[in-house]
């Protein structure tokens, strides 16, 4: 999981705990007031976080930090999407939208892409998500933690994790689905080998958890793989942090990175801080809309505020890797990356 994994999730407020769940509320208040969503001047791409596709209904874990999307919740996202004029893409085929306004697409027709993509690895993609994608003529990018994708079924089992409610154990992709998917338009990218806390190991231990990851992904594919996903929450609080592991992300060869950050990717957006849209069973088809338009926004607002002032009055979370030159704003992309 990347991500929303931990229990409790350090990256949310306590609020979100509550029965009555504000973000859909004041999200679809946002929509309906037609406070956003309308069409900008700037080309804007969602990115959708989905993690495993599978009926598991998560007993007693609150709606945002849910990590399952059942089956037939997933197909009526996908039909939304397909409904309002969306088109799925890669994150990579989303990006060169993004920088060009051109959409390397076979269907001409015009279409506002949305970048879907998976965390994880989990087998549920090929056997169920696959299916409804390649139907409806979608692509999609998933993000694999090797150690956990083999020439025979292994499970996920993430390193320190430190709760993973359903998805622990969880079977993986084998290699040769891996491939096959990959032969059939899905993107691969890397989530490390072993799916750890990165935050916490030394630099050293990072920069191996990366460059593994994306040797073995480039060697198994026989083609360089250009994006990543960070796992678990995103310290975008420390832009320490943040600096140095864009550095040795691109040192490594990886042109995109995907986070926790909530929002929707803007031109501006630095491309190896990407922010997503999560999703999950909880997500009626009206509320993944509102998400799409621009309606969910603010919880990236909410989130990034959050995120600070447990900094500021708590410190940082127990962490080893070293500090780095601070960085003056780590989330806008150098002029040459818009
Ligand atoms: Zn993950």
């Amino acid at each position: 999981m990347t991500c929303k994994g931990e229990a409790p999730n350090p990256d949310q407020p306590d609020s979100y705990r509550l029965p009555l769940r504000w973000d859909r509320t004041i999200t679809l208040a946002l929509y309906r007031l037609c406070l956003s969503g309308r069409p900008g001047p700037d080309r804007v791409l969602p990115i959708l976080m989905y993690h495993s596709v599978s009926p598991d209904a998560e007993p007693g874990v609150a709606a945002y930090y849910r990590l399952c999307t059942s089956p037939t919740r997933f197909e009526a996202h996908m039909e939304a999407l397909k409904a309002r004029g969306y088109v799925g893409v890669t994150l990579s085929e989303g990006l060169q939208w993004l920088n060009t306004g051109t959409l390397a697409w076979p269907d001409a027709r015009p279409a506002q892409p949305v970048a879907i993509t998976f965390d994880d690895g989990f087998q549920d993609l090929y056997t169920a998500a696959w299916p409804v994608l390649q139907r409806l003529g979608f692509r999609a990018t998933a993000y694999l933690p090797t150690a956990f994708i083999g020439e025979t079924r292994r499970t996920f089992q993430p390193r320190g994790a430190s709760g993973g409610v359903g998805v622990v154990g969880r079977p993986c992709l084998t290699w040769s689905e891996v491939k096959e998917l990959a032969a059939a338009g899905i993107e691969m990218g890397g989530h490390t080998v072993t799916h750890p806390e990165l935050p916490r190991l030394s630099w050293p231990e990072i920069e191996q958890e990366i460059r593994q990851c994306k040797d073995t992904l480039d060697q198994q594919l026989g083609t360089p793989v250009r994006s990543f996903a960070h796992p678990y929450a995103f310290p975008q609080e420390r832009p320490d942090y943040v600096a140095r592991i864009t550095e040795l992300l691109q040192a490594a060869g990886f042109d995109s990175a995907v986070t926790t950050r909530v929002g929707r990717v803007r031109r501006t957006t630095h491309r190896l801080v990407l922010c997503r849209l999560p999703v999950n069973d909880a997500d009626d088809p009206t509320l993944l809309t509102a998400k799409l338009t621009g309606a969910y926004d603010w919880v990236g607002t909410v989130q990034r505020f959050v995120r600070f002032l447990k900094l500021r009055f708590r410190g940082p979370a127990p962490a080893t890797a070293a500090a780095a030159p601070k960085a003056t704003n780590p989330f806008v992309a150098p002029p040459n990356r818009g």
